[in-house]
């Protein structure tokens, strides 16, 4: 990996990386797609995607991202799994990333590094994480410890009631415990899960704690009331936090242009402030943060980095 140069780096595996390489190896640039530590990305861990076109029946979240990968591979797309970017140099091309330990150079670089769960930041959180504590009802919800169990969803939007409604399969009861009185969530997918018998909905309620670190496992939530300042207090056996994402651009900071909440900044098109650095997907899109939508990104991006190389001759 070391002394060759790339024409195109894809950091990313979720649907706008996987877009881009199939765009970029049908335009033979022969991409190299770095997946990081969630190959397919965040839709892997979904469970049927209902809204991606052609598919009316719906799809598999991990079936639809290995036909993604298979698709761009045919066309001479290399997929390396695992590799992680800890670095990278955007002050002069060849750009430079540092990759599992090892240099690689690129003279484009497509940023597609999607976005991860966001937290509500509390100790408890912390101390319980992967004892009751979880981030993905399909990953997690059919565990032992959550079957028949009264269990919490956190969030009002279209993942929390998702979540919700997957969980009713599993569990006893299952609380929807927003901040709000009004879900954020689609109004099908909002209907879906108030109409479900098993869904409790909390309204205006926070998260104070989560309980059962003394017995390393989760017990119950500690909620306060934020119009009545009241607490209660929910026994449940998980809770599963559906409160949106963060994207995944910390080793870009300082070098490429980005939001107050660090979503990457587009100038025109897919492009970043600095020439040959183009993004596409979650880790620049608060907006629409859709499979659709990412996708169609990263074609943009492959088209755009194809674009400046043929206007170099390369
Ligand atoms: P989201 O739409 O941003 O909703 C996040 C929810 O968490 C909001 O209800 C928000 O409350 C709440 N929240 C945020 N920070 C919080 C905190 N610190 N404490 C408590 N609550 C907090 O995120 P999402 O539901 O993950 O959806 C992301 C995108 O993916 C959306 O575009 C959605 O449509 C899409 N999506 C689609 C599907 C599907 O179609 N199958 C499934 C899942 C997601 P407020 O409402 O008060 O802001």
């Amino acid at each position: 990996m070391a002394n060759e140069i790339q024409k195109v780096a894809i950091i990313g595996s979720g649907c706008a990386g996987l877009t881009a390489a199939l765009y970029a190896a049908r335009a033979q640039l022969a991409p190299t797609v770095l997946t990081g530590a969630m190959p397919g990305g965040l839709l892997t861990t979904t469970s049927i995607v209902e809204n991606y076109p052609g598919f009316p029946e719906g799809v598999d979240g991990t079936d639809l991202m290995i036909s993604m990968q298979q698709q761009a591979e045919r066309f001479g797309a290399v997929v390396k799994f695992g590799s992680t970017v800890e670095n990278v140099d955007l002050s002069v091309r060849p750009f430079k990333l540092t990759v599992d330990g090892s240099e690689m150079l690129t003279q484009t670089l497509i940023i597609a590094s999607g976005a991860g769960h966001r937290h509500l930041g509390l100790d408890s959180e912390k101390i319980l994480d992967k004892k009751g504590v979880t981030y993905c009802a399909t990953c997690d919800g059919a565990l032992p410890m959550f079957r028949d169990q009264p269990l919490v969803v956190v969030g009002g939007g279209d993942s929390a009631c998702e979540e919700a409604t997957f969980l009713t399969r599993f569990a006893s009861r299952v609380y929807l415990v927003h901040r709000r009185d009004e879900l954020r969530a689609s109004k099908i997918m909002a209907e879906r899960a108030l109409s479900n018998e098993k869904i409790e909905p909390v309204w205006d309620s926070e998260v104070s704690e989560i309980l059962g670190a003394g017995q390393e496992k989760v017990s119950g939530v500690r909620l306060n009331n934020n119009k009545t300042g009241e607490e209660q207090t929910i026994n449940c056996a998980g809770v599963f936090i559906a409160i949106g994402h963060v994207p995944n651009t910390q080793i870009f900071k300082d070098q490429l242009e980005m939001d107050d909440a660090g979503y990457i900044i587009r100038t025109e098109g897919a492009q970043t402030n600095v020439s040959g650095v183009f993004v596409a997907g979650d880790c620049s899109d608060k907006v629409y943060r859709q499979a659709v939508t990412a996708a169609g990104m990263g074609c943009a991006a492959a088209i755009e980095a194809e674009r400046l190389l043929a206007s170099e001759n390369q």
